[in-house]
């Protein structure tokens, strides 16, 4: 049984909470805060815990948010604020004697860079206070990295490739939306691609490498080599790879539309000045797309996101696809949100529920490969993420 604070009341709050809520018998207590106190209360009441406690804090003024956590003492923070955040939360959990997850790495606000350094950074701080930090506990990075240490736990000596495929066959009826917050998700796709091969970090340009996956139960998609955060982590914790990518699809329409919106400029994230005041194009085109959590209600189709590895055990060659499709009107039935907030807020939930029973913990700052992956995968099932595996099976991004 523990306290939980909840930072962050957008889709994958919303997730969170609703799935927190269900499981009294491990989290007895919880507070959703955001920095808009409105919203938390918008999403307690939907749920109707009277449990839910709500507060308006504004996560990047550590003062406050330590002052937060010193009155409400919970043993652990979910962070599904925006990553800009990160390391103001883990620096209030420093502070006040809190553990702390979070679903994606920091990145700065003024710099489309993303990278674990900043919070490994935190190592030894964490260590010494005795204290947990679970980095990247959403789908991806999170269940990828789940899937990967159960594939070398159960299935390889050594792993060789690894390809992880991120399928959104869903349509929303909208012309552009972004299924996450559109300002990261656009800072993501717009940046250069990365994959590993040899040691050594590939670059590409912005989606440059592509061709049809075929998903499950979905078929044939076009799926772009993108660099995604958890093949850093992936990649030193699994030291055997000699190649990792991540492959995300993305429709015509979709490209097209981003094209257009990057020539003329909106998805700059450099300050320009308009009648009189300072703005970032960026943030401007985030407040006329749709909000994400409100694409929901006609949404259908399904996600599908998996990983394929080829490698060695017991001296023979062989290959492993571990996967979930999750659809987007079940994930809004169980939640009230769409399948890309519900993929990363199930996990979300799990990860914290492994700390509070204790089957993940030590001092220290840990990706989440890093624990023991049986516990995590036997709750994915019962918890609305059920996975499916073939063994010895081509490989569909080998095709
Ligand atoms: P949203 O934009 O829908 O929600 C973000 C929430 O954080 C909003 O409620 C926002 O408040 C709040 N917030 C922003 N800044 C602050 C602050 N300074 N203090 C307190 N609260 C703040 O994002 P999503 O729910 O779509 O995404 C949440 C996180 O999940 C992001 O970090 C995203 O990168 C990550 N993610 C991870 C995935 C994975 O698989 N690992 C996949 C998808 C998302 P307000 O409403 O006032 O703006």
């Amino acid at each position: 049984m523990g306290k939980v604070l909840i930072i962050g009341a957008g889709g994958v709050g919303t997730v969170v909470a609703h799935k927190v809520a269900r499981l009294p018998e491990v989290f007895s207590e919880i507070m959703l805060a955001s920095r808009t106190k409105a919203k938390c209360d918008e999403i307690a009441g939907k749920i109707g815990d009277p449990r839910i406690q709500t507060a308006a804090v504004d996560a990047d003024n550590v003062p406050e948010l330590t002052k937060l956590l010193e009155s409400f003492k919970p043993d652990i923070v979910i962070n599904v604020a925006l990553p800009y955040q990160d390391l103001h939360i883990m620096d209030a959990c420093l502070n006040a004697g809190v553990n702390y997850l979070d679903t994606a790495n920091y990145e700065p606000i003024d710099e489309a860079k993303f990278e674990y350094s900043w919070q490994w950074a935190y190592q030894d701080r964490f260590k010494e206070a005795g204290l947990t930090a679970i980095l990247g506990c959403g789908f991806d990075p999170g269940v990828t990295g789940i899937y990967t240490a159960y594939a070398a736990k159960h299935y390889f000596d050594e792993m060789h490739s690894l390809d992880i495929v991120d399928c959104n066959a869903g349509d929303h009826g909208k012309y552009f939306a972004t299924n996450f917050n559109p300002e990261i998700n656009i800072r993501e796709i717009t940046q250069n691609g990365r994959y590993f091969e040899n040691g050594k970090w590939i670059e590409t340009k912005p989606l440059e490498i592509h061709k049809p996956i075929d998903y499950p139960n979905i078929g044939d998609r076009e799926s772009y080599v993108l660099y995604h955060e958890e093949l850093e982590s992936l990649t030193k914790n699994f030291p055997s790879l000699k190649r990792a990518r991540f492959w995300m699809t993305f429709g015509q329409r979709y490209i097209t539309a981003l094209e257009v919106l990057q020539e003329v400029g909106l998805t700059s994230i450099k300050p320009i000045n308009y009648q009189g005041m300072e703005i970032v194009p960026l943030q401007f085109l985030k407040a006329v797309l749709p909000d994400p959590g409100s694409l929901g209600v006609n949404y259908h189709g399904e996600t599908s996101i998996g990983c394929q590895i080829r490698g060695i055990k017991d001296g023979k060659e062989q290959t492993y696809y571990v996967w979930n499709n999750c659809n987007h009107e079940d994930a809004y039935k169980d939640t009230g949100s769409q399948a890309v907030s519900y993929t990363t807020g199930v996990p979300a939930m799990i990860g914290a529920k492994m700390f509070l029973e204790g089957k993940w913990g030590g001092a220290g700052v840990f990706n989440v490969e890093e624990f023991d992956p049986d516990p995590f995968m036997a709750d994915l099932n019962k918890y609305g993420l059920p996975w499916n595996e073939r063994l010895n099976e081509p490989l569909p991004v080998e095709k």
